[in-house]
């Protein structure tokens, strides 16, 4: 595999992604994440929900070294984000596919193009990136939208462009934060499916999100804050509560 998974020895158990005792406070007052401890397997998927402001982008914006945690120890496929090293920081990146609610898609790259961007960053190709731009996107089901610009596409469409983009290089880690946050009912659930689609390929998943009847739906793990702090972590939950 990749870089990231180096010192993992082949076979064993070790998580891909492990938070220990991980606080953030920002500007020395607000406690977005408060001794959060949790890990991912490999090839697990997982739904990581609360309430708008309880800390799910903060948590997902640590993993990509985009913040420092204030206290506590991140560790990504055996390496300790607070020890790597500077240069080190866009293989970090490369290693972790993301997708967000706003797709964030180059506006005057095609759907085909901004995938090949991607590839493009780790080096493929040019016969790598001619084979594996139509295998994804006939994956995400956008064969016919290959030469389309994003403000060609709907809302959905983009969003399983930006999904094969986060999937091209077949990253160990897929971040998601609220994907299905700007899409109908329908449509998000085909956005669901696409991600699992993915993870069933052997990428861990971790899916922030609000909503609860997909939640509940598709009984996999959630892990939920609530201002900043795990409140529960369920192998086969639903977005819980007490309805
Ligand atoms: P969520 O994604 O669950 O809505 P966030 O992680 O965005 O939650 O926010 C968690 C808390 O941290 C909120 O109180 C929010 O106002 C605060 N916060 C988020 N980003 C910043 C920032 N850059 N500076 C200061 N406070 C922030
Ligand atoms: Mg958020």
């Amino acid at each position: 595999m990749t870089e990231l998974s180096e010192q993992a020895p082949p076979g064993s158990a070790t998580p891909i992604l492990v938070f220990d005792n991980v606080t953030k406070v920002y500007n020395g007052a607000v406690v977005a994440l408060d001794s959060v401890s949790f890990s991912l397997e490999k090839a697990e998927f997982s739904f990581l929900v609360g309430a708008s402001g309880s800390g799910k982008s903060t948590l997902l914006r640590l993993i990509l070294k985009e913040l420092e945690p204030t206290e506590g120890r991140i560790t990504i496929g055996g390496r300790e984000l607070g020890r790597l090293k500077r240069k080190l920081v866009p293989m970090l990146r490369r290693n972790i596919g993301t997708v967000f609610q706003d797709f964030k898609l180059l506006p005057n790259h095609t759907a085909a193009e901004n995938v090949a961007y991607a590839l493009r960053v780790q080096g493929a190709s040019r016969a790598e990136i001619r084979q594996k731009v139509p295998e994804v996107l006939a994956l995400v089901g956008l064969t016919q939208k290959m030469s389309s610009y994003p403000d060609e596409l709907s809302g959905g469409e983009q969003q399983r462009v930006s999904i094969a983009r986060a999937a091209v290089n077949q990253p160990p880690l897929l971040i998601a934060d609220e994907p299905t946050g700007n899409l109908d009912p329908d449509t998000s659930v085909g956005i669901m499916q696409l991600l699992y689609r993915i993870n069933v390929t052997g990428t861990t998943v971790l899916m922030a999100t609000h909503d609860r009847e997909m939640v509940d739906r598709m009984r996999r793990r959630v892990i939920a804050l609530e201002d900043g702090r795990l409140v529960r972590d369920e192998r086969r939950g639903g977005y819980g509560m007490d309805d």
